[in-house]
């Protein structure tokens, strides 16, 4: 039997979660889990409310992203203009309506198209004791993370300096054989401080430091950037599921990294 309890603030939600107590985000994920049995979940920690965690803001060059917002809520922000590619390739009309930036950011592989954007966009969480952390830093832990998230800031791209591209077998509900996103920012036309992420690659979505490494200081064409290509799978150990083995992400990664940066067959 799995129990429910209700609490007005994310920090009593906080104290609640445990090793078979989970919290509730908008629930695309845990409510499947219950629905199929899943018998690590036996109580479920939910809010009263959400609506105080679900605001889109500017603040100066970011913009902060409540974790309750929707992918939905990301798709009517004007603020959030430059997510709106990646918000629309989460699931159908019906998850995007539940699917929650916060759940994303726990969401287990292949899932977590929404949390790679993030990571290119150098997100910034607050948690649930006040403390900041970055995405990175809470990926690398994910599992043993008991707080939760409050809010994520990101920093606002010019222009077309963020990217993104979801590779899948279906279009256009499928999952990620792979997702990239990078952002650009660029100094006289040469690429100045590059962040670029997959997702589906990794157990987490994860940052690419060998391309961005190779990016740096270079023009976005074909010639320059031969060496980020050649950089797209280092060190990278990608997951086989249903989808495609690892070894296949691997031979890919290139190909859909020249996309990304190229601007080729869409954002
Ligand atoms: C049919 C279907 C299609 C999908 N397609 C995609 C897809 O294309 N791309 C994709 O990325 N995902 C996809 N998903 C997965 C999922 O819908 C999303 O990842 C979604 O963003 C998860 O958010 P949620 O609020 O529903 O999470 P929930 O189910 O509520 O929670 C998921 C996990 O996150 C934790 N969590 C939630 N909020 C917080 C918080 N604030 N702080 C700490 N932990 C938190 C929960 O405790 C739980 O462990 C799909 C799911 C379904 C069912």
């Amino acid at each position: 039997m799995v129990t429910v309890t209700t609490v007005d603030t994310l920090q009593e939600a906080a104290a609640g979660v445990g090793r078979e107590a989970v919290y509730l985000g908008g629930g695309t994920l845990v409510m499947r889990g219950v629905n199929y049995g899943d018998q690590q979940i036996s109580e479920i920690v939910r809010l009263r409310s959400q609506d105080s965690l679900r605001s889109i803001r500017s603040k100066g060059d970011r913009i902060v992203l409540g974790a309750a917002a929707t992918m939905g809520d990301v798709l009517r922000s004007s603020d959030c203009a430059a997510l709106h590619t990646v918000a629309r390739q989460v699931g159908g009309p019906a998850v995007r309506n539940m699917a929650t930036v916060g759940g994303n950011i726990f969401a287990p592989h292949p899932y977590g198209d929404f949390a790679v954007a993030l990571l290119a966009l150098d997100a910034r969480l607050r948690m649930s004791d006040g403390s900041d952390l970055d995405l990175e830093t809470l990926l690398a832990a994910r599992g043993s993370e008991r707080r939760l998230v409050e809010s994520v800031s990101i920093a606002r791209p010019a222009g077309d300096d963020f990217r993104f591209r979801k590779v899948s077998r279906v279009k256009p509900k499928g999952v990620s054989l792979m997702s990239l996103a990078a952002w650009l920012p660029r100094r006289a036309g040469r690429i100045a401080g590059a962040r670029v992420a997959y997702g589906a690659m990794a157990p987490t979505p994860v940052r690419i430091k060998a391309v961005e490494a190779a990016l740096e200081g270079v023009r976005l064409d074909a010639n320059s950037i031969s060496g980020a290509i050649a950089a797209a799978a280092q060190g990278l150990n990608p997951p086989d599921d249903p989808l495609a083995s690892g070894w296949y992400r691997t031979q890919v990664a290139p190909v859909h990294l020249k996309r990304l940066l190229l601007g080729e067959g869409g954002r």
